[in-house]
């Protein structure tokens, strides 16, 4: 059976350094709703891509815990676990190859399930405008892409793979405002369906969350939507 199926994220008393002495999370207690999209913002070094990495399984907290509906994040199975998660990374690679390749990364994925996951992020347009469509070379020597689109295509590749949680860590850089508005709305429409947590640089990515988190050394110092805060 699906092991996550809901998607409903809970910390409890979370805490995480790298260095045990020296912790970079603090005593996190934090309720992410199933289906719901979840905003991160903090100053740089406040912990923002740690907490994802936590999430995503990269590194063990030190105390406190991690249940996604309801189960302990360790105890989901590997398989399951990639199946249910898809990460939209900082910096995403794209591999010397075509576009199709680059988003189906060599899973069985229908040619509806391509199109669809390209036009949720909002990059089908972009990619069948491309001299040889989605059949075009990406990457190394192929089409040029911006840091924007390449995050664009690497939502698609997440989205592929119908995840119900889709982490999302924005570029810093070299995002133009259009593009950034439409990584936010292509979040927006994931609402209700897949749970979103999105850290931003940009108040403005997250402007429509059902709930923005701020943290600042680790501590969560402030919660709400963007209005109440
Ligand atoms: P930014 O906005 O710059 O991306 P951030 O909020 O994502 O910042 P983190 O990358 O989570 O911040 O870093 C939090 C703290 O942990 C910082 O003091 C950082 O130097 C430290 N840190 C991050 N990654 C590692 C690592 N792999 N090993 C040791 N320390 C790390
Ligand atoms: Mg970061």
């Amino acid at each position: 059976g699906h092991e996550i199926s809901a998607g409903a994220i809970k910390l409890e008393q979370l805490s995480f350094g790298y260095d045990p002495q020296r912790p970079v999370l603090r005593e996190l207690n934090l309720d992410f709703a199933a289906g719901s999209f979840v905003g991160i913002v903090g100053h740089t070094g406040s912990g923002k891509s740690t907490l994802l990495s936590l999430l995503l399984r990269f590194y063990e907290a030190q105390s406190g815990q991690i249940t996604i509906d309801g189960r302990p994040l360790a105890t989901l199975p590997d398989e399951a676990f990639r199946a249910a998660v898809g990460l939209v990374p900082q910096e995403p690679y794209l591999m010397a190859a075509s576009a199709r390749e680059n988003i189906t990364m060599g899973r069985r994925i229908t040619e509806d399930a391509l199109i669809a996951a390209a036009k949720a992020a909002r990059i089908h347009e972009f990619l069948s405008g491309l001299p040889q469509g989605f059949d075009t070379v990406l990457g190394e020597g192929g089409a040029r892409v911006s840091t924007g689109q390449k995050q664009l295509i690497a939502m698609a590749r997440a989205l592929a793979g119908a995840p119900r949680i889709l982490f999302l860590d924005e570029a810093t850089s070299n995002i133009d405002s259009a593009t950034e508005r439409i990584v936010s709305d292509a979040l927006l429409a994931l609402r209700g369906r897949v749970t979103v947590v999105a850290i931003a640089h940009r108040l403005s990515t997250i402007r429509e969350a059902d709930q923005i988190i701020v943290l600042n050394h680790g501590h969560l110092v402030e919660r709400g939507t963007h209005s109440e805060l």
